[in-house]
């Protein structure tokens, strides 16, 4: 059993399938609009783009929630599944294998058979920003889909945040619901408790901006998530056959 979490406000949406049927049809941010349809397209994979709102993904019945900034162009843009078919995916999905939170060490395309084990993915903003940085109007926008997603995964008990613009997105979720009053800095590894609240954990992004030059190996990433899950108690052996995504 999850802890109980302070949530004032009821979900939107009751359940995932409707969340997700509205989300993938939102043209609220008119630049990340033109921005997501407009993605230059690789040839090898011409014509197959997504280029909507990319829900997140995993287990409804999740412990653990994975938040990342946004889906990326070549990544979750292109094949529809948030951490799917990019460098960072294949950083992430190599660790969360090896912990025990993935049936597979790759995340390439919606038919790949790939499940999550007791934990959720999604990002905090659901469409692929410019240069990876939305507007604060965008992020205002969007925040309500993740605010929902928050009010379905009842058992979330620790968020791992993949970066810092994560960081400050679950900052906000929890000042939003509470009151939440010091500052709290980003730092790689920091674990951070708010009453009421599911525990915060950092970690650099997966992006080969940090992996390539070493600031995040897989060691490190493997470390925080052992921590988590030794301090989770969780049950890798659990493994739901329950809709891993939905449709749109
Ligand atoms: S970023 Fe969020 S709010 Fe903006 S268009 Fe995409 S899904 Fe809608």
């Amino acid at each position: 059993m999850g802890r109980e979490l302070t949530i004032k406000k009821p979900p939107v949406f009751p359940t995932f399938r409707e969340l997700n049927s509205c989300l993938v049809e939102c043209r609220r941010c008119e630049r990340l609009v033109h921005f997501r349809e407009n993605v230059p397209e690789k040839k090898q994979w011409a014509g197959t783009y997504w280029k909507k709102p990319v829900p997140g993904f995993g287990d409804p019945d999740a412990r653990l929630l994975i938040l990342g900034l946004a889906p990326s162009a070549q990544g979750g843009n292109r094949t529809g599944r948030i951490f799917t078919g990019d460098a960072s995916a294949r950083f992430l999905f190599e660790a969360l294998h090896a912990e025990g939170f993935a049936n597979k060490p790759i995340s390439e395309s919606l038919e790949d058979g790939l499940k999550l084990k007791g934990c959720y993915l999604t990002a905090a903003v659901k469409c692929v920003p410019p240069d990876n940085q939305p507007t604060a109007l965008e992020q205002k926008h969007c925040f309500p889909y993740l605010e929902n997603e928050f009010a379905l995964l009842k058992k979330v008990t620790t968020v791992l945040a993949l970066g810092g613009f994560a960081f400050n997105a679950y900052l906000h979720y929890v000042r939003s619901h509470g009151r939440l009053k010091p500052p709290h800095r980003f730092q790689h590894g920091g674990k951070y408790v708010f009453a009421g609240f599911p525990d915060l954990y950092a970690c650099y992004h997966p992006s080969p901006q940090n992996t390539n030059t070493g600031k995040l190996d897989q060691a490190m990433l493997r470390k925080v998530l052992q921590e988590i899950k030794a301090l989770t108690s969780h049950s890798i052996q659990k493994h739901q056959e329950l809709p891993q995504r939905l449709p749109g």
